[in-house]
């Protein structure tokens, strides 16, 4: 099936190709996408801002979603032809990391594909082959542009997890991007009582909008209104949104004694964290790392898009087609904007 694909071909250049995808094998389902949303890691390649962490040119996107037109013999019948589907990762099974039940971190995901000596994971594509194992059924009511959540969706979950969030724990994520709205809209799912943090008036108003309290630090002394809002042991936990040296600062700021840090975000350049070991010692502090997601948590990730748990339609702020998809790149990179979705058809 001959297909489009967006390449980055180098510093705010992005090319449309044709290449050819091929048939469903064995276990394999071709998808006809819809949308595939810019993920902030895909336009800071655009930018230069994470040269060096993909070669170029490069077929990225991984937030996309869509229905099945073919299935390979080996697939299990509940995928069927027309179902409406969104992508999820896959480990190998194999690996160290595999072996011990943490998928999230294997180190030969499955899912690039080499076309005409192409290489990338091709989720800016009109057609996708895959392995069906990495499809997940999504809510043909929902837009396929929400549906296109469920990746950065699961990997708030997978955070949010090891997050350890216990009911009722005063909560603040810092941050009121896109991802930091998907990780409030987490833990308050799992319970937690939570405070978004965030300087931009316009960021303030959508995390109000979704339910949430909020501090302006730009505003507002942070570590008095946080003892305000949770009392003055202050707050049990963090998830930094946001990755950014003062960000780290206002986090250790604000928690109290067993308090847990989420460093969700990565920043360029790498932003510091400045704490001595004493402290982390004699506060008994958690500072937890996360990235990416596993089969759980991308189920949970779907459950919770296709039965409006977590609302991510204010999160897409522009719809623009595959052929326009340079003006695509350079919306995705202006500052205040939520997702852009790429519209393949
Ligand atoms: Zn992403
Ligand atoms: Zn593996």
């Amino acid at each position: 099936m001959k297909t489009k694909t967006v390449l980055i071909t180098g510093t705010r250049q992005v090319e449309v190709k044709e290449f050819d995808m091929p048939e469903p094998g064995y276990g394999e389902a071709m998808v006809k996408i819809h949308t595939c949303n810019i993920c902030t890691t895909d336009w800071q390649l655009w930018t230069g801002a994470r040269a060096g962490r993909a070669k170029l040119p490069t077929a990225q996107g991984h937030e996309m979603a869509g229905e099945i037109v073919a299935l390979g013999p080996g697939v299990p019948a509940d995928l069927q032809i027309g179902d409406h589907v969104a992508f999820g990762h896959e480990g190998c099974g194999q690996c160290y990391y595999c072996k011990i039940g943490k998928e999230a971190r294997c180190q030969n995901r499955i899912g690039r594909l080499t076309l005409d000596g192409q290489s990338g994971s091709f989720g800016m594509s009109q057609y996708l082959t895959v392995k069906a194992s990495r499809l997940y059924k999504m809510n043909p009511d929902l837009p396929y542009e929400e549906a296109g959540y469920l990746e950065p969706l699961a990997t708030a979950i997978h955070g949010c997890r090891r997050l350890r969030i216990e009911p009722g724990e005063d909560l603040l994520v810092i941050g009121a991007g896109n991802l930091g709205l998907v990780n409030a809209q987490v833990a308050r799912a799992f319970g937690a009582r939570v405070l978004v943090s965030e300087i931009q008036d316009e960021r303030v108003k959508l995390a109000q909008e979704l339910g949430f309290d909020t501090v302006n630090p730009a505003k507002e002394d942070i570590v008095e209104f946080t003892k305000k809002w949770a009392g003055e042991k202050g707050m049990d936990s963090v998830i930094l949104a946001v990755g950014a040296t003062k960000a780290n600062e206002q986090a250790l700021q604000v928690i109290g004694l067993t308090g847990k840090v989420l460093f969700f975000a990565a920043g360029y350049p790498a932003p510091e964290l400045k704490v001595d070991s004493n402290t982390i010692h004699y506060r008994e502090w958690e500072l937890i790392g996360t990235m990416s997601a596993a089969p759980e948590d991308f189920m949970l990730s779907a459950k919770f898009l296709n039965t409006g748990v977590v609302k991510v339609g204010k999160l897409i702020s522009y719809r623009v087609p595959i052929d326009e998809a340079q003006r695509a790149f350079e919306l995705a990179a202006t500052p205040g904007n939520y997702r852009v979705a790429l519209k393949m058809w």
